[in-house]
């Protein structure tokens, strides 16, 4: 076979070859998901497409070089408004993909408003394996982790069916382009993107179903950011029409807490940090970048419920007040153990039952809390979290009141920004130089394999420690 030939075979064997990039956009504003804050798009798009997030009221956005929507289920608590709705068959006529990925749930999903306009119905009954794929999808292999069965109109093709021949993949045209609605179980999950299920067909399927909406790749694709912004204090806080009712709500928690956080940590946040605060439509907690903290609107229930607010504000906020150096080790539970305290000095009683059951499951590994090391790549994570509270426990115990703050303050004073590392050998001299007293041997004692001579913060050069 020639070349020429070889490429004339391949070209025929393949489904209709389309050069044109994907530029999506995957809605993250009627729910947050860190999976489809990039993931979903690392998971199954090429690496000349481009996917940006959509973290802003769905109707207002500029949907004019895309040609990709992403969905998912939505929270229950952000309807989809009728101006979304259109802003989406818009989208449709003009030659847009859509792919929904649902399933059925109580509350009932609000991304089932849409689907109903297109005759699509998410149904309660459960997936029974084995699946099987239809037309392009006759011969591919299917991987499922669970999800429940879908009930069409005639405009449908089903694209993989159950046991039972019940539909959880489809697909239908609307106007020029096409609407595609799956179970949520047929695609990846994992935060770190490490489960690309099904890529060697969702990938083709993408692409064809996008390639009727012509975009300009030279043309900007960008992110479309929550569009609403209010000034409290010294924060900025964002949020969109879905998350608006939840923004002050907030506000007034952070109000409450920052005096405390000020009094824990004895320092202002890292200079440059903590300057925005963005309302997330999700119950499922936030996250920091340092400058932007990102709060759950409804996390933990609220606002009915209080205490796991002002642990995930403080907590989130506490990543921005260690910068410009995370904390070795205890990076995360630090931030809950600040979170705790502010919750006890609000008199919020979950605060010290919530610290006592985590120290409770780490001396279910170890008992006396002297044996494993918390350094070990391999130390169980309870016990991670529960002798961190139980250190800082015995820290303020031994040298409080305000033990906390004479670290963090000995840390602003002693580690530049440029260090290029922060090990838990400087930590543990910081802590000894904010003490006044060499504390290598007392972690030690706790089996942390901390060495006074991995550190160049110890000794230190003046007479800071007590004779
Ligand atoms: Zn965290």
């Amino acid at each position: 076979m020639t070349y020429t030939t070889l490429l004339l075979t391949l070209a025929l064997l393949s489904p209709v070859p389309t050069t044109q990039r994907i530029h999506s956009v995957s809605d993250i504003s009627q729910q947050f998901s860190f999976y489809m804050d990039g993931r979903f798009a690392r998971q199954y798009l090429r690496d000349e497409d481009r996917d940006v997030r959509n973290w802003g009221s769905l109707h207002k956005l500029d949907l004019s070089n895309a040609n990709l929507l992403i969905l998912t289920s939505g929270n229950y608590r952000v309807p989809y408004t009728e101006a979304a709705s259109k802003h989406i068959a818009h989208f449709l006529h003009d030659g847009g993909a859509v792919l929904v990925m649902t399933d059925w749930d109580d509350p009932i999903p609000p991304v089932t408003a849409i689907l109903g306009e297109y005759g699509a119905t998410l149904l309660k009954t459960r997936v029974t394996k084995p699946l099987k794929g239809l037309h392009e999808l006759s011969d591919c292999e299917i991987t499922f982790r669970r999800g429940s069965t879908l009930q069409l109109s005639d405009d449908w093709t089903p694209l993989i069916i159950d046991a039972n021949e019940k539909p959880i993949l489809a697909k239908r045209a609307v106007g020029q382009g096409t609407l595609v609605v799956g179970s949520r179980g047929l695609f990846g999950h994992k935060p770190d993107a490490s489960d690309p299920i099904n890529a060697e067909w969702v990938q083709p399927l993408l692409i064809q179903a996008a390639a009727t909406k012509k975009i300009d790749p030279d043309a900007p694709h960008r992110r479309t950011w929550a569009e609403h912004t209010h000034q409290s204090g010294p924060l900025i806080v964002e949020y969109h029409d879905g998350t608006q009712p939840m923004a002050a709500a907030i506000v007034d928690v952070y109000k409450d807490i920052r005096p405390h956080l000020l009094e824990i940590t004895g320092v202002e946040p890292a200079p440059g940090m903590l300057k925005r605060l963005l309302v997330l439509p999700t119950g499922g907690g936030g996250f920091s970048s340092g400058a932007r903290i990102a709060i759950g609107a409804w996390w933990g229930g609220f606002p009915e419920h209080r205490y796991p607010m002002v642990e995930l504000i403080a907590h989130e906020a506490t990543h921005s007040w260690v910068l410009p150096h995370p904390e070795p080790v205890w990076n995360e539970p630090i931030a809950t153990y600040i979170g705790m305290l502010v919750g006890r000095r609000m008199q919020l009683a979950q605060a010290t039952q919530r610290m006592q059951a985590q120290i409770d499951k780490a001396r279910a590994l170890d008992p006396d809390l002297t044996v494993i090391d918390p350094m070990d790549k391999d130390a169980p994570r309870h016990l991670i979290w529960g002798k961190t509270y139980f250190i800082f426990e015995q820290l303020e115990a031994t040298h409080g009141p305000g033990a906390i703050a004479k670290y963090f303050q000995a840390k602003r004073a002693h580690v530049s920004a440029t260090r290029p590392s922060y090990t838990m050998h400087d930590c543990v001299a910081i802590w000894s130089r904010a003490t006044g007293e060499d504390l290598f041997s007392w972690f030690q004692s706790y089996g942390f394999s901390v060495d006074p001579k991995k550190t160049n913060l110890w000794p230190p050069e003046s007479d800071e420690i007590k004779p």
